[in-house]
């Protein structure tokens, strides 16, 4: 293959920083709107490494059912349990899938791709100025001109720091892959009195499941020790893989642009605080910065106040049972019923 086959193509409409499911989207639907759209990411491999619980909550991602290579299983049911008891306080059917995150990413990029955009890996942002990024590849640094950027990379977004916008707020999350728990069918939810900041989860596939907690970094591995052990206590775990990474603190004006650029997904500080799921927020955001790139439609037509409404109020709950103190069982079982069992197809 001619070395400039892999050239970036420069000038362009659209630059989209990040390939995860916020610029995929993005990149997907500036390039329908007939914008050349070029993506990069700084990985050397679409998906990889895996940051991620794999949960999301409904089958059907932008407006189309997900695709069968990416799904490992249906959720079915969710539990939510409260400083471990031996039963769940609540139990709820659960419209969820339990993806394979990698498959999934991969799905989302072929889909730009097929829309028109060019995607580039191992392609990193270095540098801002106007309307020029500079990128740098293997080959050596880019200096890309774009009519517009959509900035998709990610709770630590080089963007915004050379934008010189304030750094997202985020939290901690730390999990690990498991074969053997048959303790949890679907996903549960755990909830400790000690640990108000933040929750733990079990996330089952058919062989294996994803264990996490999320909240304040420095009572981490205490509360997922915690929450293995609960787990082996019926049968003796096997742990595959380790993960850890940052997740979003909710950011009230998310869908601002700043200039030529737009922030979308974690970037954006789009995330569901009561949750932190933020692999549908990302593909709503990815979706209208993508619309406002390829100027489609002005920021301030692109809001959708059902999904506004539904962030905002996951925040406001997970702040009113801060102020209280602690945790009050029976809103909390309240809020995950309604959050885990709403149909939804945003
Ligand atoms: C432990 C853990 C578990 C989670 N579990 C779930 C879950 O089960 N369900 C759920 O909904 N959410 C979950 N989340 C959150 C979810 O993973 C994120 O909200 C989601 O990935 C956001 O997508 P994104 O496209 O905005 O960002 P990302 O997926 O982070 O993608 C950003 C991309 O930008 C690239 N990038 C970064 N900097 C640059 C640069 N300078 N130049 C070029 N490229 C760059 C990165 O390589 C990356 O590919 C979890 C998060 C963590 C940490």
């Amino acid at each position: 293959m001619k070395l400039d086959a892999l050239s970036l193509p420069n000038p362009v409409d659209v630059l989209v920083v990040g390939a995860g499911p916020a610029g995929a989207t993005a990149a997907r639907h500036a390039a329908r709107a007939g914008a050349r759209v070029l993506v990069v990411d700084k990985r050397k491999q679409l998906g990889v490494p895996v940051q991620c619980g794999e949960y999301y909550p409904s089958a059907v991602v932008d407006g189309e059912p997900i695709a069968a290579s990416a799904i490992q299983a249906q959720a079915g049911r969710c539990e939510v349990y409260f400083d471990a008891g031996p039963e769940p306080i609540s139990v709820a059917r659960d419209n969820g899938i339990l993806i394979d995150r990698c498959a999934f990413d991969r799905w989302l990029v072929l889909r730009a791709i097929q829309a028109g955009a060019t995607v580039r890996v191992g392609a990193t942002l270095r540098g801002l100025d106007d309307h020029t990024a500079r990128i740098m590849t293997a080959s050596g640094p880019v200096d890309v001109t774009f009519g517009r950027l959509v900035a998709a990379d990610g709770a630590v977004s080089t963007t915004r720091s050379q934008l010189g916008a304030a750094a997202i707020d985020t939290v901690a999350g730390l999990q690990v892959e498991v074969a053997g728990p048959r303790r949890i069918e679907g996903v549960a939810y755990f909830f400790w009195r000690d640990f108000p900041s933040g929750y733990g989860w079990v996330f089952s596939k058919a062989a294996t499941a994803n264990v996490g907690v999320a909240g304040d970094a420095a009572q981490l591995q205490r509360f997922l020790d915690r929450l293995l052990v609960w787990l082996a206590a019926e049968q003796p775990l096997s742990v595959l893989r380790w993960v850890a990474g940052r997740i979003p603190r909710f950011a009230p004006d998310f869908m601002k642009s700043q200039g030529s650029v737009m922030f979308a997904g974690d970037a954006a500080g789009a995330i569901d605080e009561v949750t932190w799921g933020g692999l549908e927020p990302a593909v709503v955001t990815g979706r209208r910065a993508g619309q406002w790139a390829a100027c489609t439609a002005p920021a301030s037509h692109l809001a959708d106040p059902c999904f506004e409404r539904m962030l905002l109020s996951a925040a406001q709950r997970r702040a009113q049972w801060l102020a209280a103190g602690q945790l009050d069982l029976q809103s909390l079982a309240t809020a995950w019923y309604s959050l885990q069992t709403s149909d939804r197809d945003i």
